[in-house]
């Protein structure tokens, strides 16, 4: 990196000026791009890690875009550590096939999951072990109530030091968590120059809420759509992360009525949840019909 450079992230945008935020000592700057992107038409988005020069007080500018790990589309997110899928089984009751449509989305990105059960406070020991049996082989699970204040810590680590993507069904606690956390943690706003609140607001792109310990949250869930029509029969038996699909007789077998299938026997056995095959063959059944109406198309 040559001299004056510093590293930051992008967390916001404002028409044509971005919010960085300087990795060493959380400092947010108004800056501004260098000429040569926009001859270039490389535009950063939020999330990215860039290099950049101070200018003067709290304005800098721009000079270099470093790779990125990977690229959300929606929303617009770039380097995304990690997932936090929020979830409860009463008010409302989630059904376990709209969580698993989640955790097939989010590990079709290929990102590492986080479950947040919330509502504890509303929940039966009976109804969390049932939860925990099937999904806590899979995936961590922080047991959360806002109400009463539990697991607050905990997710409160999972966040530290990361960029995460909240998602979940509407009405599940996504936001009340994280205003719980925020409250707690005297999240840091307003610390923009004024200059920010004078330029005019234009895109509705994502936004990173940036923590006081060190760590970011998309300002916006994520998976919302809850589409899966991108997603190739033979590539959805690898987004249940469970399935040995190498074990199975044949190299591609789908596990639907095939001789010798692995995870057929497994789910026979009970190593494999049923609840999670259900979710499987319901989504590859609709992948199929879209396959047919494509064809006929
Ligand atoms: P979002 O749509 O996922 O952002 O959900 P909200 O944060 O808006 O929460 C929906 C409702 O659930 C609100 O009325 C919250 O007060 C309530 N809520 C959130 N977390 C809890 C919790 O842990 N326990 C209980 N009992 N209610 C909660
Ligand atoms: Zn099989």
């Amino acid at each position: 990196m040559k001299q004056g450079r510093r590293l930051g992230r992008v967390i916001k945008f404002y028409s044509n000026l971005l919010v960085v935020q300087d990795l060493e000592n959380g400092e947010k700057l108004l800056c501004k791009l260098r000429g040569k992107f926009k001859k270039q038409g490389i535009r950063p988005i939020v999330g990215d890690v860039v290099e950049f020069v101070r200018v003067v007080g709290n304005e800098g500018v721009v000079e270099n875009i470093l790779n990125r790990s990977n690229e959300l589309k929606k929303p617009s997110v770039a380097n995304v550590d990690q997932v936090v899928i929020v979830t409860t089984l009463e008010k409302p009751e989630v059904p376990y096939d709209i969580l698993d449509r989640f955790i097939v989305l989010v590990e079709y990105e290929n990102l590492p999951i986080v479950i947040a059960l919330n509502k504890v406070d509303l929940l039966s020991e009976e109804q969390i072990q049932k939860f925990e049996s099937i999904y806590g082989k899979l995936y961590p699970i922080i047991k959360t109530s806002v109400t009463q204040r539990i697991g607050l810590e905990d997710l409160k680590r999972y966040l530290t030091g990361r960029v995460s993507v909240f998602a979940g069904m509407s009405g599940v606690g996504k936001s009340s968590l994280l205003n719980a956390l925020e409250s707690t943690l005297r999240l840091r706003t307003g610390e923009i120059s004024e200059k920010l609140e004078r330029g005019k607001h234009t895109t509705t792109a994502a936004e990173l809420l940036s923590l006081s310990f060190g760590g970011w949250v998309v300002d916006t869930p994520g998976f919302a759509s809850l589409e899966i029509s991108h997603i190739k029969p033979l590539e959805l038996r690898e987004l249940f992360i469970e399935f040995e699909n190498d074990k199975c007789f044949f190299p591609d077998c789908l596990h639907l009525n095939e001789p010798e299938c692995y995870v057929k026997k497994a789910v026979e056995k009970g190593k494999i949840s049923p609840t999670r095959y259900e979710s499987y063959v319901k989504f590859l059944n609709e992948l199929f019909e879209i396959d047919k109406t494509s064809e006929r198309a």
